[in-house]
């Protein structure tokens, strides 16, 4: 740290994104990107702006606002679009949280909460995940702070029905409640029928999962319009061109194609429920996932080991060292082939 770094970020520990080694050609299976390629339509659209790329994007995005809207059924006043979603998580924490408006969420789930809250100097309250790794929904309901979930929940990929998510927002009338739904195309039910209903409730979704897109930074916020504007208050004053041109471009054709990736969607799920078989054989105990990874453990090796293991032999998985993880690894879904190479590395990891 320089002399010069402010001091209100003295303490401040960044957020350790899973690692993009470029030393060797890994299969890739720890940062949750689809194994499929974006449609040839979205390959286009970056074509079609490259030679625009003098001029400035459209600082309202609404072209781009108006197709997400349309895949969800809202308006287009009921969405912002941001530089990936990690941007529209921190813009909510910037614009209704303080030192007055803390934030609650689980012990176990997307790390950057805790860095957004940091960051922003807003207390937090971290509630443990039940034993099951499962979220209690009533530890959230009439909690009297600001809460965001993601759901399904990562690492676990475990799942919260509509329903409880209903009651957290309804029972917390005057603070916001967060649902980050990175995961919600491959498992449960989307809370952003609900935004017509609660003025209280932000659905954060991304374009980097199920839509092959992590690498072009798109996701984006849905609630009601005044929420809406001051978040679009605080994204004006801090980047008013967060999405790029061949972002936004490709953001429009990708919903045009919804049904390529809504294939693609289908297709993980499938490779999901036999890798999830495949490993039970082994003696792993693998938790019930709605997402694009599985979160798994077994007593026969140390989830360390097994992360190491696997990485000498061209596998990236992701090993998290907090105790009470520690033992499993969280694995991305990948193509039938991919996952193949993976169980043949675990077999001999494993010694079999
Ligand atoms: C991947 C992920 C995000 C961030 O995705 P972006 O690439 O920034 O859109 C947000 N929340 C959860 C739970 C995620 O897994």
């Amino acid at each position: 740290m320089s002399r010069f770094f402010s001091s209100k970020y003295k303490s401040l520990k960044a957020y350790v994104p899973g690692e993009q080694p470029r030393d060797k050609k890994y299969i890739k299976l720890n940062t949750n990107e689809s194994p499929y390629p974006p449609s040839e339509a979205v390959t286009k659209a970056v074509e079609k702006e490259i030679g625009l790329l003098q001029l400035y994007s459209d600082p309202e995005t609404k072209a781009l606002n108006a197709a997400i809207a349309s895949l969800w059924g809202l308006k287009a006043e009921q969405i912002v679009s941001t530089n990936g979603s990690d941007e529209a998580l921190n813009f909510v924490f910037m614009t209704f949280c303080d030192k007055d408006h803390p934030i609650a969420f689980p012990d176990l789930t997307y790390g950057f909460y805790s860095v957004f809250a940091q960051l922003n100097d807003v207390k937090y309250k971290e509630i443990p995940l039940k034993d099951d790794f499962s979220i209690d929904y009533k530890d959230y309901c009439g909690i009297g702070m600001n809460v965001v979930i993601a759901n399904p929940n990562a690492p676990t990929g475990l799942v919260m029905p509509l329903w409880q998510i209903e009651e957290i927002v309804k029972t917390n009338p005057d603070n916001v409640v967060v649902i980050d739904e990175a995961y919600i195309d491959y498992g449960g039910q989307s809370a952003t029928s609900l935004i017509d209903k609660y003025d209280n409730l932000i659905v954060i979704q991304t374009f980097s999962k199920s839509r092959s897109m992590a690498g072009a930074r798109l996701g984006f916020a849905a609630s009601n319009t005044e929420l809406i504007k001051d978040l679009n208050t605080i994204r004006f004053s801090t980047n008013p061109y967060n999405v790029n041109r061949m972002t936004a471009a490709c953001g429009i054709a990708a919903i045009e194609d919804n049904g390529y990736y809504m294939d693609n969607v289908k297709k993980i799920i499938n490779t999901r429920g036999i890798v999830k078989a495949e490993l039970e054989k082994l003696g792993f105990e693998v938790l019930e996932s709605h997402t694009n990874f599985v979160f798994a453990r077994t007593d026969r090796i140390e989830g360390e080991k097994l992360y190491l293991g696997l990485k000498d032999r061209g596998v990236l998985v992701r090993y998290f060292s907090k105790e009470r993880i520690k033992d499993y690894n969280r694995i991305t879904i990948g193509t039938p082939e991919e996952m193949e190479r993976f169980i043949e590395a675990v077999k001999d990891v494993l010694g079999e």
